[in-house]
């Protein structure tokens, strides 16, 4: 918090993805770090489009508390300061439906066998109301420079409040950019993710523009990725390099790798299961459709990036699939406790796909991510990675989210659905 700070707001990212919030005014900080601020438990039942998937457990009646702590507080300028949030009980427990904190229990359960994960996310999103369509070339030079005030106000903006971006480039799709965050710890890695979509929504408004992180921005477009890169460590040493597997991941390394690429098709429901998710994860669009993986392999789901004087934070394994409905502290979740299970099980590394997936037989390329929300639904349900990695409350609440927004989402056209939801995950 800065000396001038005027407002503070504290925020969660619900089972749909969506960043919930309350504000305070600065005077009001210490009651936001202490007892919090109310959070109906319908806020984890909140659907995308905010149609409301009670259950028993979380319905009308009883009551909870966002906390966020000063240390976590970032400036946004003009007045206004913000910090991630923790979902607590009134008893000042830990809610069990509290993605932060589930995450934080996946960077324990790792720690308990000296593994530690960093984690850098790259963030797609399409700006409307800029640069002409026709004006547009993907990663084009003309593109950036058109929209050179936003992103050195943004670069700015994102200096102020701390957040290390590494690098931005005009996208595939008209108005489509991406930026990569600078790795860091899984936890500040999901909250940056929030603060950069703060950021970017706030720039981009001052520049009379909108913002979206939808998986299919507009109909026929180029969708939004949100992919993550991970590295992980043991006492200290990369799994991913240094070791005598392929590529040079050492017997652990394989082994994270092979059960992430085991466990992925389970876990679909937390990295990209909004009614726009499935439209995206086709072939040849990058997005990962087939769950394999291959070193440097841009339509693999998991792309293994080898340690070289290219990659300057070391060996890390991308996953493409997940998108930018995906709540991104589950995501990650997910995502370690798959490679924490391949570990644990020393789960075989699958054959390496070395070419685009879509030019091999169906039995060499691997199976499409799944796309059909009652599979995708029903393989949460039943992973024992899922379960013990997320617990029962938020799997449960997951269901109930998804199982709603696919049915209110079922009868409309594309189009509807595409416009309905385009700004739903902005900040
Ligand atoms: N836009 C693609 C996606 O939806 C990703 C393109 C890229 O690799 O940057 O995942
Ligand atoms: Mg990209």
């Amino acid at each position: 918090m800065t000396p001038t700070a005027a407002l503070i707001i504290g925020s969660i990212v619900d089972l749909a993805g969506v960043a919930r919030a309350k504000a305070v005014p600065a005077n009001r900080v210490d009651a936001f770090v202490t007892s919090g601020m109310g959070a109906s438990p319908s806020w984890s039942v909140f659907c995308a489009d905010d149609a409301l998937a009670f259950t028993d457990a979380l319905s009308v009646v009883g009551d909870l508390r966002l906390r966020i702590s000063k240390s976590d507080l970032r400036d946004l300028g003009d007045g206004v300061s913000w910090a991630p949030a923790t979902l607590h009980e009134l008893d000042g427990s830990v809610s069990p439906v509290c993605s932060r904190s589930a995450l934080r229990r996946i960077v324990e359960v790792l720690a308990s066998s000296e593994l530690a994960a960093r984690v850098g996310h790259e963030i797609e999103f399409t700006v409307f109301g800029g640069v002409a369509d026709q004006q547009w070339s993907a990663y084009g030079l003309s593109a950036v420079l058109a929209q050179e005030s936003f992103i050195r106000e943004l670069c700015a903006n994102a200096q102020r409040a701390q957040l290390e971006i590494e690098q931005f480039h005009a996208e595939y799709g008209p108005g489509q950019f991406e930026i990569s965050l600078a790795p860091a710890s899984p936890v500040e890695s999901a909250d940056n993710v929030i603060l950069a979509r703060i950021l970017i929504g706030r720039t981009a408004r001052a520049h009379g523009m909108t913002v979206s992180f939808s998986p299919i921005p507009t109909v026929g477009g180029s969708g939004n990725g949100a992919h993550q890169h991970f590295s992980l460590t043991r006492a200290g040493v990369s799994i991913f390099s240094g070791g005598q597997q392929a590529y040079g991941m050492t017997d652990d390394g394989a082994c994270a790798l092979g059960g992430l690429v085991t466990h992925l098709g389970d876990l679909t429901a937390v990295l990209a299961s909004s009614p726009l998710s499935g439209m995206r994860l086709q072939p040849n669009t990058w997005s990962g459709a087939y769950i394999c993986w291959g070193h440097e392999n841009r339509e693999a789901a998991v792309r293994f990036c080898a340690e070289s004087s290219g990659n300057p934070h070391g060996a890390n394994v991308e996953v493409k699939v997940v998108d930018g409905s995906a709540n991104p502290y589950l995501a990650t979740a997910a995502i370690l406790a798959a490679a924490h299970a391949g570990i644990v099980d020393q789960t075989l590394l699958p054959q390496e796909v070395t070419v685009n997936p879509s030019t091999l037989a169906e039995s060499e390329r691997g199976e499409r991510v799944p796309t059909e929300m009652g599979e995708i639904l029903q393989r949460l349900r039943a992973s024992a990675v899922a379960r013990s990695a997320l617990g029962n409350p938020i799997i449960e609440a997951m269901v109930a989210v998804k199982e709603l927004e696919h049915s209110r989402c079922a009868d409309l056209d594309v189009s509807t659905v595409v416009e309905c939801l385009r700004y739903a995950w902005s900040a």
